[in-house]
């Protein structure tokens, strides 16, 4: 039990220094600094050597449903991929700016679903059918959305930028096109880490984002059988994360819930917001890549918008910009 113990620590370096304890009054001050603003804590049990990582996205998700006109389907949808990249990023060096990017191809007509998150809590993405009709399934009495029916069948990449280099690449076959088990099963595949990944996202009749969110549970090395078998099941016994979340459970309640039988205490919290990082700049990029006969074409209509498809923004380019492209580009050819 003693060396077990020590075993455990060792993964969690100066871990009396940065752990707090969820108390009564740490939760206080957690509820009147986040109040209704999208944040992740990352928690951990005092006793044996489990993780999690809890976060709320409803902002997050319903700044992304305004930005790209989504249906409530690609609302659905985009949200969980979205906050998908989000608990991936434990996958990061926290507080950096290493990136993931969460890629899903599959058949369905939903298409491409794009989403990239920091370390520093910062989410963009995209649905390739903004429009996707609605799609939903009977479970257990409850109507929800069938979102592998969206998807589809295909691939889940996940794409991580650790900034050194060539950005390190990995595929899984989609296991449901639920986004969730997808994760998770790449988590287990890829990164051979056994993870519970649970996401979801709430709309309501007309279409706003009411409440999202979702978790990551993990035992780390050293876990005894006896936590992991808890740890089980207590994510089986729990209610959906969407559910909690509208019902006003914070990111740290679902945490002592995923850790019942446990102390559950804080190792970290993060900020979450919808955010990209395009600028005029970067479209410009856009139009420079053009052939020449075509930039003429543009100008002679009288200029064109450039849209970013992570976050909607567009970028319009009068016909005297234009012509400083094509200029540059005569330039660059001779
Ligand atoms: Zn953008």
């Amino acid at each position: 039990m003693e060396e077990k113990k020590s075993k455990n620590l060792g993964y969690l370096p100066a871990r009396e220094k940065i752990v707090k304890e969820l108390t009564s009054q740490v939760k206080e001050d957690l509820k009147n600094y986040f109040q209704d603003r999208d944040y992740g804590v990352i928690a951990v049990t005092r006793e044996d050597a489990l993780r999690s990582f809890v976060v709320k996205t409803t902002n997050l998700c319903e700044i992304a449903r305004l930005r790209h006109r989504l249906s409530p389907m690609a609302t659905a949808v985009l949200g969980r991929a979205l906050t998908g990249a989000i608990l991936l990023t434990s996958l990061l060096k926290h507080g950096t700016d290493q990136r993931v990017l969460l890629r899903i191809e599959g058949d369905g007509p939903v298409g491409l679903v794009v989403a990239e998150a920091n370390a520093k809590g910062e989410v963009r993405g995209f649905v390739q059918n903004p429009d996707v009709p609605l799609f939903v399934k009977e479970e257990n009495g409850r109507r929800k959305f069938d979102i592998g029916k969206a998807v589809g069948s295909g691939t889940l990449t996940v794409v991580k930028d650790l900034g050194f280099g060539t950005p390190y690449e990995s595929s899984v076959p989609l296991v449901s096109g639920e986004i969730a088990q997808d994760i998770a099963y790449y988590l287990l595949k890829s990164e051979q880490i056994p993870s519970a990944v649970s996401l979801g996202v709430l709309v309501s009749e007309n279409g706003k984002v009411e409440a999202a969110g979702g978790f990551l549970a993990q035992p780390l090395p050293g876990a005894s059988d006896e936590a992991v078998s808890k740890l089980e099941e207590n994510v089986r016994a729990l209610p959906p994360v969407s559910s909690l979340i509208k019902e006003g459970k914070r990111p740290e309640e679902i945490a002592e819930l995923i850790f019942k039988g446990f102390t559950t205490e804080l190792l970290a919290l993060k900020e979450l917001s919808f955010r990209c990082r395009c600028s005029k700049e970067v479209a410009k990029g856009g139009l420079v890549a053009m052939p020449v006969e075509e930039l003429r074409q543009l100008k002679e209509e009288g200029g064109v918008s450039i849209r970013c498809n992570f976050c909607g923004e567009e970028y319009f380019f009068s016909p005297e910009e234009i012509d400083e492209v094509i200029k540059e580009r005569e330039k660059g050819d001779n």
